[in-house]
């Protein structure tokens, strides 16, 4: 059987940020993913524009702040010019928008000027997700094409993979598959969309933001240049997807016409790209919590806990000490629309923590989700 002191399934951003920071305390890490090769989940299909967000304060502002700053200083860390500091005009989408944008004033956090009745900030940028992926994980051992379908906590308190690999300690940043995480409180909601890059004779000199993105240009194909321009937003909330994987099920050619029309138009409406083509149609879903909020830390077990502490079930309150955790199991998830701005950040913070014990914000602890569920589902636990 092969040991491992940590296993990471998933290598999307989540996954890849991870190894990154547990390459630098142990060299016995393995990398999984079920597809072929990695960044093939929602991290392949990204436009992975890094933007500021605007509006009042609150936590999740506070955390898109603190991690893109944090994110665009680690992409530039990488060797081989894999950031793209081209800056982004965001632009209102209507009157109404103005007023808002104007009310916002006072809450920005990066340095920017007027542009185009919006804002034009310095530090947008863009990246290549498969160049930064494969950078962060040059030196990580990897197993590729391996679906994990079941894992189990041993006596010692050590993980175990479909009953053949070992690990110490277990990481999933599976994105919207949760299927291993057997905890009522764990939701994902996935957010599908499509992102295309298009050939066009113009040329953009930075990343724009109103109703979508488009991108300067990101490379030249056939005497033309390459932009993207993405995304749409699906919930299909009303349709039963047992298998998030078989996306033609349900993402069907009609949608992906509309999506590609409707990007055309809501670029149109930004600057006027000439003698466009499409050339590239990615679709993915993105793995948004149900607070919008990050999910990052040890797993709490919810039976164990209840068990212990049976007045939770009457609404009682308990410290978070006392919550007891599955040993050895952290998650890092629920990056949403942002994972590319908020990975290297959150799994810096996870591995802070894993090492030397440092705190996760207590936002985005999967701590939240469990008290939330255990109060509202006080009458069905038994
Ligand atoms: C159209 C679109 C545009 C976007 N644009 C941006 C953007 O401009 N900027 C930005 O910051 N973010 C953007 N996002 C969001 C961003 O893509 C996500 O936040 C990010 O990719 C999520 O990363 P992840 O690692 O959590 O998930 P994923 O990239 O989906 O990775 C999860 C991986 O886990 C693997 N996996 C799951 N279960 C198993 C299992 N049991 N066994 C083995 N492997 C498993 C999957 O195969 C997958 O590869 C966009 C998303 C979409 C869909």
């Amino acid at each position: 059987m092969k040991q491992y002191d940590f296993v990471v399934i998933g290598a999307g951003i989540a996954g890849c940020s991870v190894c990154h920071y547990l390459n630098k305390h142990s060299n016995n890490v393995l990398l999984i993913d079920k597809h072929n090769d990695i960044c093939s989940g929602a991290s392949g299909a990204a436009g992975a524009f890094l933007s500021p967000l605007l509006g009042k304060t609150n936590n999740f502002k506070d955390l898109v702040t603190s991690a893109l700053s944090f994110s665009i200083n680690f992409y530039k860390s990488l060797e081989g010019d894999l950031l793209i500091n081209c800056g982004v005009n965001r632009i209102p989408k209507d009157e109404k928008d103005k007023e808002k944008f104007d009310s916002y004033k006072t809450f920005i956090d990066f340095e920017y000027e007027k542009l185009n009745d919006g804002f034009f900030f310095k530090i947008g940028s863009i990246i290549n997700p498969k160049k930064v992926t494969n950078k962060m994980t040059l030196n990580t051992k990897k197993l590729l094409g391996y679906d994990v379908t079941k894992i189990q906590k041993l006596e010692d308190n050590s993980w175990l993979l479909n009953d053949e690999i070992k690990a110490k300690k277990l990481i999933l940043t599976i994105g919207v598959n949760v299927d291993l995480i057997q905890e009522p409180y764990f939701k994902i909601r996935p957010v599908w969309g499509q992102k295309m890059d298009v050939e066009t004779s113009t040329s953009t000199k930075i990343n724009y933001h109103k109703q979508c993105s488009i991108s300067t240009v990101l490379s030249q194909q056939n005497g033309k240049n390459i932009v993207s321009i993405g995304a749409t937003h699906h919930r299909f909330e009303n349709m039963q997807i047992d298998n998030v994987d078989e996306i033609e099920k349900f993402y069907t050619q009609d949608i992906i016409d509309d999506d590609s029309k409707k990007l055309l138009n809501l670029a149109e409406d930004i600057i006027k790209l000439e003698d466009t083509k499409i050339v590239d149609i990615k679709i993915a879903a993105r793995a948004c919590s149900t607070d919008y909020l990050p999910i990052v830390g040890k797993l709490v077990d919810s039976k164990k806990t209840v068990k212990e502490y049976p007045h939770l079930i009457n609404g009682s309150f308990i410290t978070d000490d006392k919550l007891i955790y599955h040993e050895n199991l952290y998650v890092l998830n629920g990056v949403g629309g942002r994972g590319f701005v908020l990975s290297a950040y959150l799994a810096n913070m996870l591995v802070d923590n894993i090492f030397n014990g440092e705190q996760i914000d207590k936002e985005i602890l999967p701590n939240r989700l469990f008290k939330r569920w255990v109060k509202k589902s006080k009458l069905n636990i038994h």
